[in-house]
C-alpha cells in the first residue's frame, strides 16, 4: 500500500523503472517527512550540508541510482 506524501512527488528511477525511491535530504530537511519516512520503514538519505546545481534529489532503492534536481531553498 502506497501513501503519497504530500508535497513531494516520488519520480520512478528513470534506470530500472522501479518506484521504491529516497529523497536525498539536504541541510535543512522537513522533520515531519523525516518521521513520515521511518514510520513506514523507509530509509532516509542525507546528502549533507551542502546543495549544488548538481546535487541529485532522489536516489533508487533498487539500483541506487541517483537522480533529479534538487531545487535550491
Ligand atoms: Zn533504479
Amino acid at each position: 500500500m502506497r501513501k503519497p506524501i504530500a508535497n513531494y512527488k516520488n519520480k520512478p528511477c528513470p534506470k530500472c523503472g522501479s518506484d521504491d525511491i529516497n529523497r536525498i535530504l539536504y541541510g535543512l530537511y522537513d522533520s515531519e517527512y523525516v518521521s513520515k519516512c521511518l514510520e513506514e520503514g523507509k530509509k532516509v538519505t542525507f546528502g549533507g550540508c551542502l546543495i549544488t546545481d548538481n546535487s541529485p534529489a532522489f536516489e533508487c532503492n533498487k539500483c541506487g541510482n541517483k537522480f533529479g534536481k534538487t531545487r535550491p531553498f
